[in-house]
């Protein structure tokens, strides 16, 4: 790769000595093109801030002024306030922090302030800065001629700053240095004039240009868009390139279906498959039969009848003589996988195996001979059934149930080893947006399940506070009386593990002993031994326990139609994305479902809580998660550090910047996939350069 002055480290720009180079890089800037993509968070302009001499009483306003003079003032209470008075052509203000006198330390006079809160009446007008940035310190204000320069018809620009490395360093740093950066943006520049031209974006020296410098609010937008299109198509381009190797590169296995166990299957079924199901299992029949390798996400609602579909897929492996493998997240959740799949088998006379960690040593040693022999066609486990290498006679198909993880890591791994090529069929029950479907999955193909099996009565989700659990009691009383069944869930949180787990046996003890007593109340967690907790899943599931508190989440996954309360304590201390899988434990039977959220949580957690309660469209719930949480979090839990994958796109804005990066991508890999062509020769150079250490990093390279 030529080497540009942006990969220079940061110290050689002006003004950054060895201290100030260090603290760039404890905040991830360390050469000057990661100065260069340190964008503003914030833009102010005339439209948002407001001349000091307009200030008015009863205004929530942002202004900017310099200081004129400063001071601590107490008060007969005993409260110290710093006050300043702020200056511009129009007039002046005071301005005041009551309980921040420190500010006096870090404030001086002559300094050029942005500040932002509610204008008072206190002996005079009054602004109460709730936010307060220095822009410009006094030295560099005079010499650039203040606030009137500073308002010149400027946009203020305010960047992610810290502790060590304030605005009005990072701004004196980028006044200095921010013409030769943009002078060297289109270094990185791979999209030729035309390129740029067909796809309506700028280049990157007027891209950063825009983000740095508008003229006006507007062109930073625009700017936004540009390297959320870059962000957006490299990581579909590495997807692409794993998608080909996965599937085109080496054939997979062009499965042969006789129908001898997919006719007697669906023969026994107490139900017929629903049109998203059969729709599926012909996409996936089509993929398998066809010697390219399958590399497929089957997405749906907990509840939309995946295990059934996958059921189906072994067989068809199984009926082409080879073996397949269902991975599960958990344990509980392998063993609950094939408690049910031998259940829906038994009339067809199919065996299913189940290798857990915990098994004995010999039944574990039985059960891997029958894989490596090849008498056993269909196994249930974890992930260290991959992972392990564990020898497989002929691996034909691997379904990964990944419930709402995105383990992209796990699924490489797969995809890499060399010794199997099975097909590949992912199982997910978040409801994902199609955008982050195509973001995150965007190496595999897919099939949605987008339709719930008939004859389900949506659950009613209620929301209620820590006093009111009475009424709620009564209600599970009510339902345990009418014969059927409710679940009691305590969140787990890793750092106090402890403290909840007793918070939830103390809960589960008073629940037993006093709420309900009478009822036979169960009590599952993480910690009980496997044995345990297969026992009292087991007497849940037949029916001989009526009230099961559990701490455990994802580990409730257990298929019980009889029940009918989720009753769920310190809900907001669940995402939403978490709620729905819970919620979607209850009301799988003809009965009704009630989800109940028990929250003593201020009002911000409410109101979240209260948008999940309005819907039961697990789409709707998965975007109402994403915009709380941000996307960070999707990427699995490697994310940290303030470089995310994305930092530009944003998901749920960009859908169109997505799928077009997506077409290019895949195009761009059909037609030269190792970009060895000399046009693609700047493609190849930011992939292998800046971004493949980036994806990489989160496992998606
Ligand atoms: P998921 O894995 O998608 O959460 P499951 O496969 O566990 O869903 O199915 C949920 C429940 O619905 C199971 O009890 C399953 O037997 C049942 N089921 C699956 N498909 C159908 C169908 N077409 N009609 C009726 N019930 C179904
Ligand atoms: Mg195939």
């Amino acid at each position: 790769m030529s080497y540009s002055q942006l990969d220079r480290p940061v110290q050689f720009l002006k003004g950054v000595g060895p201290k100030r180079a260090e603290a760039f890089v404890r905040m991830g800037i360390l050469t000057a093109r990661d100065l260069l993509y340190h964008v503003p968070r914030r833009y102010d302009d005339a439209s948002t801030v407001t001349p000091i001499g307009r200030l008015d009483i009863g205004m929530d306003a942002t202004a900017v002024g310099r200081v004129r003079s400063k001071g601590v003032i107490p008060t007969r209470r005993g409260l110290r306030i710093f006050q300043a008075v702020l200056e511009d052509d129009s007039g002046m203000i005071t301005a005041a922090w009551p309980g921040q006198p420190w500010l006096d330390r870090k404030l001086r006079e002559g300094d050029v302030l942005l500040v932002t809160g509610p204008v008072k009446f206190f002996h005079g007008r009054q602004i109460q800065p709730r936010e307060v940035t220095v822009v410009a310190r006094a030295s560099e204000a005079e010499a650039e001629g203040g606030v009137e320069a500073e308002q010149r018809g400027r946009i203020y620009v305010t960047y992610p700053a810290s502790e060590e490395l304030p605005q009005w360093v990072l701004r004196s740093v980028f006044e200095r240095n921010l013409d030769a950066l943009l002078g060297w943006a289109d270094d990185d520049e791979y999209l030729g004039r035309e390129g740029l031209a067909r796809r309506g974006l700028p280049s990157l020296s007027q891209a950063l240009t825009r983000l740095h410098r508008p003229e006006r609010i507007q062109q930073a937008e625009e700017g936004r868009r540009r390297l959320a299109f870059d962000e957006l198509f490299f990581l579909q381009l590495v997807q692409a390139q794993a998608r080909r190797r996965a599937t085109e590169l080496e054939p997979g296995i062009a499965h042969v279906r006789t129908n001898e166990l997919i006719r007697p299957l669906h023969e026994a079924l107490p139900f017929a498959l629903t049109g998203a199901q059969t729709r599926a299992l012909r996409e996936i029949y089509a993929d398998m039969t066809a010697p390219a390798r399958m590399n497929r996400l089957l997405q749906g609602d907990v509840g939309s009848g995946k295990t059934v579909v996958a059921l189906f897929a072994m067989l068809l492996a199984a009926e082409g003589g080879h073996q397949s493998a269902l991975m599960a997240p958990t344990e509980i959740l392998a063993e609950q996988h094939a408690r049910r799949m031998r259940e829906l088998l038994g009339p067809v006379g199919v065996e299913i195996a189940l290798v857990t960690g915990s098994m004995t040593a010999p039944a574990r040693r039985a059960a891997l001979e029958g894989l490596a022999s090849g008498a056993t066609k269909l196994v249930v486990g974890t992930h260290a059934l991959i992972q392990e290498g564990i020898a497989f006679r002929s691996l034909g198909l691997v379904v990964v149930d990944e419930q709402h993880r995105f383990g992209v890591r796990q699924r490489m791994a797969l995809l890499e080893r060399k010794d199997v090529r099975p097909d590949v069929l992912v199982m997910s029950a978040t409801p994902i947006p199609r955008s982050l479907a195509l973001a995150l999955y965007g190496d595999l193909d897919l099939s949605v399940l987008d339709e719930l099996p008939p004859g389900r009565t949506p659950v009613e989700t209620q929301l209620c506070r820590r006093d009111d659990r009475k009424r709620i009691y009564e209600l599970v009383r009510r339902e345990v009386e009418a014969g059927r069944q409710a679940y009691v869930v305590y969140p787990l949180v890793a750092e106090s593990e402890k403290v909840d787990l007793l918070a939830a046996t103390d809960e589960f003890e008073r629940l037993r002993d006093d709420v309900f007593a009478g009822r036979r109340v169960g009590l599952l967690h993480g910690q009980l031994a496997t044995a345990d907790k297969d026992r009292v899943m087991r007497a849940f599931v037949a029916g001989e326990i009526d009230v099961l508190v559990t701490t455990t989440v994802i580990e409730v996954g257990i298929d019980v139609a009889n029940a009918s309360v989720m009753l769920v304590e310190h809900a907001e201390r669940f995402g939403l994305a978490q709620l729905h899988q819970l919620r979607g434990r209850v009301g799988r039977g003809k009965d009704k479902g009630y989800c109940i959220l028990v929250a003593d949580a201020g009002d911000a957690a409410y109101e979240r809580l209260d948008t999940f309660r309005k819907t039961t469209d697990g789409f709707e719930v998965a975007k109402a998660d994403l915009r709380i949480r941000g996307q960070g979090d999707l990427f699995g839990s490697q994310q940290h550090g303030t470089d995310p994958v994305l930092r530009f796109a944003d998901l749920l804005t960009d859908e169109d910047l997505l799928v077009e990066a997506q077409r290019e991508a895949r195009a761009l890999i059909a037609a030269d996939p190792e970009l060895v062509n000399a046009e693609h020769v700047r493609v190849l150079a930011q992939l292998t350069g800046r971004y493949r250490e980036r994806l990489e990093m989160y496992g998606v390279g």
